[in-house]
């Protein structure tokens, strides 16, 4: 039965592949950031709906989230995320605008899969997840509930590789504000109190420390305010900085030894501290092995083939998802002369036909391991076993 549906899935993913690339297309050419994605939610939802799915926009009063389910018996329920926000000024450099249209084309295959054959029950939820460049959308769909009658979640990213098992780090974020006092910087020097030198020490207090950490770890930052004239001693400095460790305990220990770079430089310049830590943390990505290996043999009989990776791709806030129930988020690879994401480079590539094409193959390795889910509730027992195990 799985390999009729797959079939089935394959081709509706085929028949629609303008329709979908132009989705993908469209957001490419609209990159908004997180939690003003309001193009695309219009885009995606809409495209849902004419699909014949059941649309909730604005999802759990989240702007611009949204799901949209087929089926209709609650059980299992399988979850496949779309992302859709941009990065500013380099536009969709991380290539969400491909893992909205991967996300809503494993829908459409899902979905044709499951009308063409009654047996299977259960029931899709195509979730759109805003604000995952650091905004953390995902983990505020988390606290309102979104997750909690999802039985199984799954993602794809592109990437310069494709990665079964990408390594994505624990994080915490830092916005720090030095407050000193502003004079003139010629005539009355001694009257001010510089918070930018307290953000450049900050700074190199940081660079010193990263020698003494273990290469997993990442620290780094940027001086997002510095002043506003040379003229003027700068009375206020804003520096914001992401602490990635492997898992949250590591990310916990390093938490310390940044404060105290913070506060030494405003104790050595004369300043005063703010240390904001609200921006949601992001936990470490657990790949469910169940649902890794379905993927793997699906996506192997596309002829789509992944590499040992295990250098850090950074930090996703499905890494939170995937503490909360099974999942995965496999890379899939667009770009072959591209190095890195994050890259105008990368921009570029992420809208170029082979990207879409690669994106739609990708999406059919999704519905086929959604199928396998659907047509084995067993797999999904197994895939939660071993949740619970990790
Ligand atoms: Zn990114
Ligand atoms: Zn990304």
């Amino acid at each position: 039965m799985e390999a009729e549906m797959k079939r089935v899935a394959i081709l509706e993913i085929e028949k629609y592949s303008q329709e979908l690339n132009k989705v993908g297309e469209e957001i490419w050419n609209n990159p908004e950031l997180g939690y003003e994605e309001y193009k695309a939610h219009v885009l995606l939802t809409d495209f849902l709906e004419r699909k014949g799915f059941t649309v909730e926009r604005s999802y759990l009063g989240i702007k611009t989230a949204f799901t949209a389910t087929f089926g209709h018996e609650a059980k299992p329920n399988i979850c496949v995320i779309c992302e859709y926000d941009a990065l500013p000024e380099i536009g969709h450099a991380c290539g969400h605008n491909l893992i909205a249209e991967a996300g809503i084309a494993a829908g459409l295959g899902i979905k044709a899969a499951l009308e063409a054959n009654g047996a299977p029950k259960g029931r899709l939820t195509v979730m759109g997840t805003p604000a995952e460049e650091g905004l953390g959308g995902k983990v505020k769909l988390i606290e309102e509930g979104a997750f909690n009658d999802i039985d199984v979640a799954m993602m794809v990213h592109p990437c310069p590789h494709s990665i079964l098992e990408p390594v994505f780090l624990a994080n915490g974020k830092f916005k720090v504000t030095f407050h000193g006092k502003a004079a003139h910087a010629a005539a009355f020097p001694w009257e001010g109190i510089n918070a930018l030198d307290a953000a450049v020490l900050a700074y190199n207090n940081i660079s010193v420390l990263r020698q003494q950490l273990k290469p997993t770890i990442r620290i780094h930052g940027i001086i997002s305010n510095g002043g506003v004239k040379p003229n003027i001693i700068p009375e206020l400095s804003v520096m914001n900085y992401y602490m990635r460790a492997p898992t949250r305990e590591e990310v916990s220990e390093l938490k310390p030894k940044l404060i105290s770079c913070f506060e030494a430089a405003a104790k050595a310049t004369g300043c005063t501290v703010d240390i904001d830590m609200n921006e949601p943390p992001y936990e470490d990505m657990v790949h469910n092995k169940v649902m890794t290996s379905l993927y793997k043999t699906n996506a192997e009989q596309l002829d789509l083939t992944h590499i040992e990776y295990t250098t850090p791709c950074g930090s996703t806030d499905m890494g939170n998802v995937s503490h909360v129930v099974p999942a995965i988020h496999p890379m899939f690879q667009i770009g072959h002369d591209t190095r890195a994401y994050h890259t105008r480079e990368f921009t570029a590539v992420a809208n170029t036909p082979a990207a879409y094409q690669n994106t739609l193959n990708t999406a059919k390795a999704m519905a086929m391991t959604s199928i396998d889910l659907y047509v084995t509730p067993d797999l999904v027992q197994q895939a939660k076993q071993a949740f619970n195990e990790k």
